[in-house]
């Protein structure tokens, strides 16, 4: 019999439900259970991907190269498992389905409604998931009481229904806000969220409170009385200095035992070594010396919404981590990188990343600081169109092409040393159009790729449309600017200068496959290198 957790929030969004649905699968898995996640959310676009980043942050992609919500990546960063296109819906994808259906004939003239019929193919998108795993944790996107979100609710209320009250536990994620002025935290937004979340007809059986603070026995005591919620199923989710502490603390108030009492499980062995000693070494690098800060730029042109860099922040991390080093990233609007201040800008910064990125806007800029990078020995990392743009500088400052150029931004560029294949041409939508998803590729031997990833064999995840373009790669190699990694179908992935202490770029997204427990090397080895340069 599957077993569900739904998780809903309250009050306002961005309190972090992502993060809890990840943190407590890590502490299932940590109790040996078999997990899975599913993210609902109710906006209308078929699937993220079209989505501009500004408003909706990061793409996150899966190895079977789904467009997703940046959460699956929280997902898959906390846990281990392995996402895929049907670890998440949208209210869009489910309608397109319906509609589908709908013209094929299959509801033979019936009149198609929200009930049952969108409700019906919600829950089936549920008891997917939950086949063969022991646990299956879905996630209901926006605010309980936002219009969109009804037909989600309703069906995780039918689930509840058909499985007599078992099976099921309804986590509700809410905020207790602190007045400063009267030095109090506030329980009535709370109460509010939960009432109209009874109005729907869910009465949660666990309350997960944001706050600033921890939340005093009182405040739990004053919640659990308008809530209807047992007192000790009030936890407390204070402010946390880094989300990869939140699986401690929920575990600290025994949120794990509860849930398995709850779902009639077995408690097996528990063993939370792994996140307290995250949680040590967080706290050993906080209280280190600021003189011994390693400060890396990301140049990119998303830099005023950070959620559009989400799994790149999240790898340093995990880098940060497995080094044991206090890292500052240095955002740098690569609209605003010119000759004349490019020197001002990169003071004190000890390795440069140019991060992905679509369209002409600051193009110009990120080109600036490959050029620097590489010209001032500080280590460089090129992400996707951070490859593009070293390929770019290196074809006009290098090799002398003048205005040498990706015909993304160019189409008539003499020299297209980042070109379009042609089958990508001739398609015309954007939805779901790229180069996605895992790609195998081999790397050569002797090449700095291959002393970071020490194997020969890798499997990346791809998000773009354009490539290098391989007729100029000879052209680069004589002037010492090397392909050391290609794909199955002959695609240069990986490049690198060997005449420079750490110039490397790719052309996938090694920031979706980074986890905490497995932080992805090349983000290791960046960090590794920025040190070094720190050093000298
Ligand atoms: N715009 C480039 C392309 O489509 C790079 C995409 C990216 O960085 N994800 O190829």
């Amino acid at each position: 019999m599957p077993k569900y957790i739904f998780i809903t929030g309250g009050v306002l969004s961005s309190l972090g439900k992502g993060v809890t649905a990840a943190s407590i699968g890590a502490l299932l898995e940590e109790m040996g259970y078999k997990i899975n996640f599913l993210k609902l959310d109710p906006y209308l676009n078929v699937d993220p991907g079209t989505m501009n980043p500004y408003q909706h942050g990061e793409v996150f992609v899966t190895d079977d190269g789904a467009e997703t919500d940046l959460d699956l990546g929280h997902y898959e960063r906390f846990t281990t498992v392995s996402l895929k296109k049907n670890n998440s819906i949208t209210a869009g994808k489910i309608y397109s389905q319906l509609i589908e259906k709908e013209r094929r004939g299959e509801f033979l003239g019936g009149t198609i409604q929200t009930i049952p019929h969108m409700t019906n193919e919600i829950k089936s998108a549920i008891h997917d998931i939950g086949r063969d795993v022991d646990i299956a944790i879905i996630e209901i996107g926006g605010t309980v009481g936002d219009i969109e979100s009804w037909p989600f609710i309703e069906s995780i209320r039918q689930i509840g229904l058909e499985n007599k009250g078992k099976n099921c536990v309804f986590i509700h994620l809410t905020y207790v806000p602190y007045i400063e002025t009267s030095d109090e935290l506030k329980t009535k937004p709370t109460q509010h969220s939960v009432r109209t979340l009874l109005s729907l007809g869910i009465q949660p059986e666990i309350l997960i409170c944001r706050s600033p603070m921890e939340l005093p026995e009182n405040i739990k005591k004053k919640i659990a009385l308008f809530t209807n919620v047992e007192e000790s199923n009030v936890i407390s989710a204070p402010d946390l200095e880094s989300i990869y502490e939140l699986p401690l603390k929920l575990a600290q108030q025994n949120l794990h035992e509860k849930l398995i009492n709850s779902l009639e499980l077995t408690n097996k062995s528990f063993n939370l070594e792994r996140w307290k000693n995250i949680s040590y070494t967080l706290n050993a690098i906080k209280s280190e010396s600021g003189n011994s800060t390693i400060n890396i730029a990301i140049a990119g042109k998303y830099v005023e919404l950070k959620d559009a860099y989400k799994s790149i922040i999240e790898s340093f991390k995990h880098a940060q981590i497995e080094t044991k080093t206090k890292l500052q990233i240095n955002w740098i609007d690569s609209e605003k990188i010119t000759d004349d201040n490019a020197k001002l800008l990169f003071e004190d910064i000890h390795g440069i990343l140019v991060p992905g990125g679509f369209g002409l806007r600051g193009i110009e800029g990120k080109i600036k600081a490959v050029q620097f990078a590489r010209q001032n020995n500080i280590p460089f990392f090129g992400i996707c169109l951070g490859m593009q743009v070293a390929v770019i500088e290196f074809a006009r400052n290098v090799l002398k092409l003048e205005n040498a150029n990706s015909t993304e931004f160019d189409p008539n560029t003499e020299h297209s040393v980042v070109d379009m294949l042609e089958e990508q041409k001739k398609i015309r939508y954007k939805g779901a159009t790229m180069r996605l998803g895992n790609q195998d590729c081999k790397i050569n031997a002797n090449s700095l790729a291959r002393k970071i990833y020490q194997k020969t064999d890798l499997s990346e995840r791809h998000r773009h449309r354009y490539e290098f373009n391989p007729a100029y790669a000879d052209k680069y190699a004589t002037q010492g600017l090397q392909i050391s990694a290609m794909s199955e179908d002959g695609l240069p992935e990986i490049i690198e200068i060997p005449n420079h202490p750490f110039f490397i770029a790719c052309q996938f997204h090694p920031e979706f496959k980074s986890k905490v427990f497995a932080p992805h090397p090349l983000f290791v080895n960046f960090v590794k290198a920025a040190k070094e340069s720190f050093k000298d």
